[in-house]
């Protein structure tokens, strides 16, 4: 029998459950134990409805309450020695567990500590029973390999001791609890496991402060962590566990490139796997690579003493694929990544029978399994609630991870029993995926040719950077020569703001009624910046429910889901676009908004705009043509966007390219290839300006050191950049490059609920300035201000212009 897998569920529910019951928590409207049953009764209606789905090996422990790579550091016991005084209070108070967990996850300040550094109290501060002052920040989070999930980055110390630990409420370490939990549902489920090299890899080690592609200093914790594995391990048998999946996503980046860590490399998994099958020798264990070829990875793959391996086949070649087969052990079973689990496009079945066909040729049908390519935390729940809002024809193309699970479990009935109801499915799938192919929908003649005809003088300035600056400071007479002050572009969604947006989309009000509310938001919000002192204004954003979605549904060529959510970072979710056709901009998209507030301040207004490659990458993209070929009918919708604040008088106009490094392939061979269209992309967009027109970017929660000549390359007159989480590290490297353009690396970290110190940002400042003339700075915040809470921001900002200010004074 070929059996169907899947290798993680959303956690958020279909109704962004997780969230609503996360948020609620933190903001002490729930207690722990509500908090605790009802995370338990979305765990169990996810697994039920896998099982009812026909999936027979159901994951678990893929759930979580923020991010699975955080679990896995409180699993292990990796808790930094800073953190030490939250897990003291939460002894004091008698408090679970929680309590350390999101701080790690998103700071800690308590009451004390924040009336320290704001003149009044403020919702992100906490009481603990004996009132202390602790004051910590979070983790640094990362991008998932080349998704826009986020991580948080485990820290290594020196010295790193690990102890298997129980998460908050939980009775034996997560792994087991929730095994036993689906158990107790009758649901025998497989536990997912992140990996020991690949949660090595992940990491950094807290006094080197290493990126972790290429660097790989934390392995020399291997041997510690190795051992927890190994007790962890012990307590899965003992639980009756019978399957592992055990993901070491990072077999398919370029692990053994470096032959110097080659076989330090080599040497990690195989001690690492070998004491894992000797506690647990009875344990089935499949390693999962997902998000990529493994290719020459595949000889350490098969070198290891476990029982299969997934593979992600979506993203892998057909010929990739072909010699992975051809290497897999006699005795081994594949898992087939067939079904993409980071897109939504109705599967090909057809295609894919053939492939899954060709793997039971190979070994027999008990040795294959099919499976989405890689989790479906990366895919939106269910198509449920699209009917009647996703436009039917587009509709009928899709497939979320219900209608995957379903696919998956499909192909696995196709080899199992053959009966009418097969072929019927079958035909219907033939006939959605003939009528995509030709949908007038989808072509338009104009745009294809206008991207035909870019021209090279497309991709430049007029002038290069020295020039433009003169032209840029004559024209913003009202900047001060040192240490610009500026924001990332949005304000806080209020519930105010959320609410309105609602009303308005479910025609509660009207669009009048809309607009009045939205341009009293920026009046506001101008008001705000001007009493804070701030000299480059934004309007805020409060149109916008997140970066892509606002220029989407301005966008032809995008359709919109009503509940198509993708967690983002712990609570965070976004709803990507769906680009399904050629697209063209039929109508200016902030204009409007942007003149508006300029009218309100004599300061220069900043437009604010998403750039082309990150309205790509956070959108799910069509799969009929190159992505870049689509990225370039976006840039010059953007492009003509920029021309049009120019001429209505807009002097500075940022767009954001935030996800311009997620985008890179996993293996460095295919980095050029991406980084020059992308690059290009970015240019078509924003190059059609005068000189004296300033075109800042804005990008984070990337390592940028590895692709410091194309962001050169980007030649923005200003970037803005995260760095308040990231060290100095990024520093150095604009240094090293001699980077010569204007650039604001983020003073505090706003992902924090804490208030930042003038001292704090001061200190920043000054670490700042051994890297780069002063000339050449900016002072702003680390990101967008959104999901800030207002008091906070006020502070933040009102400090930070201090900061501003002072520095002035001193030069
Ligand atoms: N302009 C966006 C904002 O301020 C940028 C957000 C981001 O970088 N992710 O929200
Ligand atoms: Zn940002």
């Amino acid at each position: 029998m070929v059996s169907s897998s899947n290798l993680g569920f959303p956690r958020m529910g279909e109704n962004r459950d997780l969230k609503k019951i996360v948020e609620a928590y933190w903001a002490g409207k729930v207690d722990e134990v509500e908090f605790s049953n009802t995370i338990k009764s979305i765990r169990a209606k996810h697994w039920t409805l896998q099982k009812e789905t026909g999936i027979n090996i159901i994951p678990s422990n893929d759930f979580s309450l923020y991010d699975h790579v955080l679990d896995h550091v409180l699993l292990f016991g990796a808790i930094p020695k800073r953190y030490e005084p939250v897990v003291e209070s939460e002894v004091e108070d008698n408090s679970n567990g929680f309590r350390t967990y999101f701080a790690m996850a998103r700071g800690y300040q308590t009451k004390k500590a924040a009336s320290e550094v704001a003149a009044t109290e403020t919702e992100g501060a906490f009481a603990t029973k004996v009132e202390k002052k602790i004051d910590v920040g979070s983790f640094e989070m990362k991008k998932w390999f080349d998704t826009n999930y986020h991580y948080m980055v485990p820290e290594f110390e020196a010295e790193q001791q690990f102890k298997l630990t129980n998460h908050a409420g939980y009775t034996a370490p997560k792994p087991v609890h929730e095994f036993l939990e689906a158990k107790a549902l009758g649901i025998e489920t497989r536990p997912v496991i992140l990996g020991p090299i690949s949660f090595l890899l992940l990491g950094k080690s807290a006094d080197s402060n290493k990126p972790y592609t290429t660097k790989f200093d934390s392995l020399v914790h291997l041997e510690a962590l190795v051992k927890v594995y190994e007790q962890l391990f012990e307590q899965l048998v003992a639980a009756g566990v019978k399957s592992v999946q055990i993901d070491e996503p990072v077999l398919c980046f370029d692990l053994l490139e470096d032959t110097t860590r080659a076989d330090l490399i080599k040497n990690a998994f195989s001690v690492a796997y070998n004491r894992i099958h000797k506690v647990a020798p009875t344990v089935n264990i499949l390693i999962a690579t997902y998000f990529g070829e493994v290719r020459e990875n595949i000889e350490l793959i098969t070198s290891l003493p476990i029982n299969g391996v997934h593979i992600d086949r979506v993203r892998s070649s057909s010929a990739a694929f072909d010699a992975v087969l051809a290497k897999i052990p006699s005795t081994w079973t594949v898992s087939i990544g067939i079904i993409e689990g980071r897109n939504i496009w109705k599967n090909n079945l057809n295609n894919s029978i053939i492939v899954v066909k060709k793997a039971i040729d190979l070994f027999g049908s008990e040795r294959v399994i099919v499976s989405p390519s890689c989790s479906l935390l990366h895919s939106p729940h269910s198509l449920a609630k699209e009917v009647g809002y996703v436009k039917a024809e587009v509709l009928d193309w899709l497939a979320f991870a219900v209608e995957k699970l379903k696919e998956i479990a499909f192909l696995a009935f196709v080899f199992n029993s053959c009966t009418v109801s097969v072929a019927d499915n079958q035909v219907t799938n033939v006939e959605s995926n003939n009528v995509r192919k030709v949908s007038k929908l989808i072509h338009n003649d104009t745009v294809k040719s206008r991207v035909n005809a870019v021209t090279p003088e497309m991709f430049k300035r007029i002038n290069k950077y020295p020039v433009r600056r003169d032209a840029q400071r004559k024209r913003l007479t009202t900047l001060p020569d040192l240490f610009p002050t500026t924001t990332i572009g949005s304000f806080p969604q209020t519930q105010q703001v959320r609410v309105a947006r609602q009303n308005y989309k479910s025609k509660k009000i009207t669009a009048q009624e809309y607009d009045q509310f939205i341009r009293s938001e920026i009046k506001a919000c101008v008001q705000l910046q001007e009493e804070c002192g701030l000299d480059v204004l934004v309007h805020g954003e409060f149109e916008r429910n997140d970066m892509v979605e606002y220029f989407g549904e301005n966008l032809e060529g995008f359709v919109f889901t009503a509940n198509g959510w993708v967690q983002s970072y712990g609570s965070r979710c976004v709803k990507p676009p769906i680009i399904y056709g050629d697209v063209h901009r039929p109508n200016p998209m902030t204009l409007e908004y942007t003149s508006f507030a300029q009218t309100l301040t004599a300061k220069p207004m900043k437009g604010m705009l998403t750039g082309p490659v990150t309205i790509l990458q956070w959108s799910f993209v069509r799969d009929d043509q190159t992505r870049s070929q689509t990225c370039n009918q976006i840039a010059l919708a953007i492009r003509d966007e920029v021309v049009d604040l120019e001429t209505a008088g807009i002097a500075v106009v940022q767009i954001d390219e935030p996800a311009i490094r997620e985008g890179l392939p996993l293996r460095h061979s295919d980095w050029n290839i991406y980084l020059e269209w992308a690059v290009n992309s970015f240019l078509l967009s924003s190059t059609g300006v005068k000189d004296s027109t300033q075109i800042h970017s804005h990008m984070c929660y990337s390592d940028f050191n590895d692709i410091f000549e194309s962001i050169q390359n980007m030649d923005c007159d200003v970037l803005t950049i995260e760095n308040s989480k990231s060290d100095l590290k990024l520093l150095k490297a604009f240094e090293k490059y001699g980077y010569t353009n204007e650039i604001g690396p983020g003073l505090y970290d706003i992902h924090s609920p804490r208030i930042p110190s003038v001292e704090d940002m001061k200190n920043r400042v000054e670490q700042m300035l051994k890297y780069l003339p002063a000339n050449l700075l900016w002072v702003n915040p680390d990101c967008g201000l959104k999901t800030n809470n207002p008091v906070t921001v006020k502070h933040a900002l009102v400090n930070m212009v201090k900061v501003a200010v002072e520095l002035r004074a001193a030069f």
